[in-house]
């Protein structure tokens, strides 16, 4: 007997890819378009009106949004199911959160790579009015070539909108900017912090403040700095070192004025490597 439904609107459901906090997540085929799509289906319950808005803002925030860093929201539907996003398919897609564990890091070019990436992804985004707000390793897709696709932009706010969207502290505590924390205005400064602690996770396994509960993060995020990478890794770049403490300064003002301006300095990281250009991915290549 089959676990899942067979069909959803037009699409026919091939199996089961995982499931979020906020949904399902099956492997479907559109029949018009013959081709692969994942469909997240909102498995929250009718009565929760905020998880909802949640899942629309997801649609209407990464919609807009073309860019091979950042995974497409094709469609948004209602169905007898419940809502749910038509999302393109990345096959053996795998959130970031294994490489961010000591047992699990990746080499050295390859992170490089993926962190450069992730700063012009999220450089698009903000160019096009978009703020993440939860850049976390969990909301980061890897490509089977380990390319880093940015997803759930459920809590992402629109800088231009003047339709309601979700205002208040939402977001993860561990990745959460100073201001961000304290639910002052956010900029895209707020999402290259998160970059930086992702950065700092990616590298060393562990994040760069450890606290048993909310209020004492709080103050560390507020009055401490966080540790060098050296001190975990001494044998990474100093550069590297450089990056990370820019991107996780308290002041909003003193970290990269542009996810650009970090990915120009991850560049020069990554030639000194002796590596030369980070290779565009397959899917940059046709653009
Ligand atoms: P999420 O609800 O976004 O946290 O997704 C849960 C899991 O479903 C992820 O960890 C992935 O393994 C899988 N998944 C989500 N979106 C996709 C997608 N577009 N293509 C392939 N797998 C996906």
């Amino acid at each position: 007997m089959s676990e899942h439904p067979l069909k959803i609107g037009k699409f026919e459901i091939l199996g089961l890819l995982g499931q979020g906090s906020m949904g399902t997540v099956y492997l479907a085929h559109d029949p018009y378009r013959n081709n692969k799509v994942a469909l997240k289906v909102c498995t929250l319950d009718n009565s929760d009106r905020i998880g909802h808005k949640l899942f629309f803002n997801e649609a209407r925030s990464a919609g807009s949004l073309h860019h091979p860093g950042i995974l497409r929201v094709l469609d948004a539907r209602d169905g007898s199911e419940g809502p749910y996003l038509v999302l393109e398919y990345v096959a053996d897609a795998e959130p970031l959160t294994a490489h961010c564990r000591a047992n699990g890091l990746l080499a050295l070019p390859q992170v490089v790579a993926i962190l450069f990436r992730l700063a012009k992804a999220l450089d698009y985004a903000h160019r096009h009015g978009v703020i993440h707000r939860d850049i976390k390793p969990a909301n980061i897709l890897l490509t089977r070539e380990l390319s880093p696709k940015i997803c759930d932009f459920g809590i992402a706010r629109r800088t231009q909108s003047d339709t309601t969207q979700l205002l208040g502290v939402f977001g993860s505590p561990r990745y959460m900017a100073p201001e961000q924390a304290l639910d002052a205005p956010i900029s895209p400064q707020t999402d290259l912090y998160s970059l930086g602690m992702v950065m700092f996770e990616l590298l060393t396994g562990q994040a760069p403040f450890i606290a048993a509960g909310f209020s004492q993060l709080l103050k560390k995020l507020m009055h401490e700095a966080p540790p060098s990478l050296n001190q975990v890794r001494p044998e990474l770049p100093p550069g590297l070192d450089d990056i990370v403490q820019r991107a996780l300064q308290k002041a909003p003002q003193d970290r990269y004025p542009s996810g650009k301006a970090m990915a120009a300095d991850l560049a020069l990281i990554y030639q000194d490597l002796h590596l030369g250009e980070v290779r565009p991915s397959p899917e940059e290549m046709g653009r």
